[in-house]
């Protein structure tokens, strides 16, 4: 009898009821006798890997396909209000989504970055996920999968060619060489646009790590019961931003702006982190953080010095997760180059909370992290 626990087996069902085949047929859940073990596979090739998204006219539809009218009607009632009805809009979303305990203003601002984006909360689009810390509150606006790919149909007609192919990467060698860790869920998507030549693609991965899938098992998100559809959405969300520039470029603005605005609150400066990353480490767009001012932690320093608010991050970070004080933090850091704070901020964002200095959790109250 074949190895397979009830979560893999649900992870497995799950791929077949939302994924066909690369080739178009239907998945099937096999045994694979050499492995000892269930997986999901392709029953008229047993090489093909691919999977691809089973969409529903609504997706179609906001990826710029032609659907029914009768569909078509339909999307357009469920819609957010175009916009001249700003209150009628924020009435529809207290409504929709009464666990993000809106304030007018954020609620407004939640709108006016889903028009800016031209995506639509009520279409699965975006979300609005609220964190408090010391009597701060910021609503960070969360673009889901569905969102990225409709943004970057929408936003780059003349290169979208379709949504990637997505696959697991099973060989523990080579989820080392893409993330340092063999038993983090890896994925790859697989993707092309119009402007490249016949038959070229690019590939992208995601991942989701071990500590990950224990922070949010511990915390109680979904994340943690479909640690694979995880890094399955991060792997396709980076495809698009590494494909789509006009997306990416959208993005880059909304995460300036968010990470400003959630100043001091850890827990969503991460999830934007997470969720908006568009530059590896040290590859920073040039002007990007030039709104950023601050008179006494900018030392003016050829090669770039690092923003006000990547400072006050780390800050945050090393108090929480290095046991240092403000002041040390403060002294410590403040000279980095830009560069040198992007890598920091990722060491110690990757640091596991069991190696932590002083693991305060700070913002545990925040049960309600969204997760795709
Ligand atoms: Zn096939």
């Amino acid at each position: 009898m074949a190895n397979a626990t009830q979560e893999q087996i649900d992870e497995m069902r799950r791929i077949t009821q939302e994924n066909v085949c690369s080739c178009g047929a239907e998945l099937q859940i096999r045994t694979n006798p050499e492995k000892d073990c269930l997986e999901v596979g392709c029953p008229i090739d047993r090489s093909h890997q691919g999977y691809i998204e089973r969409t529903t006219y609504t997706q179609d539809m906001r990826r710029g396909a032609v659907v029914p009218v009768y569909f078509e009607n339909q999307v357009n009632k469920r819609m957010l209000p175009n916009r001249t009805d700003l209150d009628r809009a924020i009435a529809m979303l207290k409504t929709r989504f009464p666990a993000a305990d809106m304030d007018h203003p954020s609620a407004a601002l939640f709108i006016m970055n889903c028009w800016r984006l031209d995506i639509d909360p009520f279409l699965g689009e975006v979300v609005p996920v609220t964190f408090a810390s010391k009597g701060k509150k910021v609503v960070v606006t969360i673009i889901t999968e569905d969102g990225m790919l409709s943004m970057a149909a929408r936003g780059c007609p003349e290169k979208w060619a379709g949504t990637p192919m997505v696959e697991p990467v099973t060989d523990p060698e080579l989820r080392k060489a893409i993330c340092g860790e063999s038993d983090a869920w890896v994925w790859k998507a697989t993707g092309r646009t119009k402007d490249m030549a016949e038959g070229q693609t690019t590939s992208a991965y995601g991942w989701f790590k071990q500590w990950e899938q224990k922070k949010a098992d511990s915390m109680g998100t979904p994340a943690a019961d479909l640690p694979g559809n995880q890094a399955r959405v991060r792997a396709i969300k980076r495809w698009i931003r590494e494909n789509m520039p006009e997306a990416k470029h959208r993005m880059v603005e909304l995460t300036s702006e968010m990470m400003e605005r959630a100043e001091g609150v850890t827990m969503a400066l991460e999830v934007i982190d997470a969720e908006y990353r568009v530059l590896p480490p040290g590859e920073e767009e040039d002007g990007k953080d030039k709104k950023t001012t601050g008179p006494d932690t900018k030392p003016k320093q050829k090669g770039g010095s690092l923003t006000e608010a990547q400072l006050n991050y780390i800050i945050r970070l090393a108090k929480e997760r290095l046991g240092l004080t403000e002041a040390q933090a403060l002294d410590s850091y403040k000279g980095l180059t830009k560069k040198a704070a992007t890598a920091l901020i990722e060491d110690l964002r990757a640091m596991p909370p069991e190696n932590w200095v002083k693991p305060t959790m700070q913002d545990k109250e925040q049960k309600g992290l969204f997760e795709e």
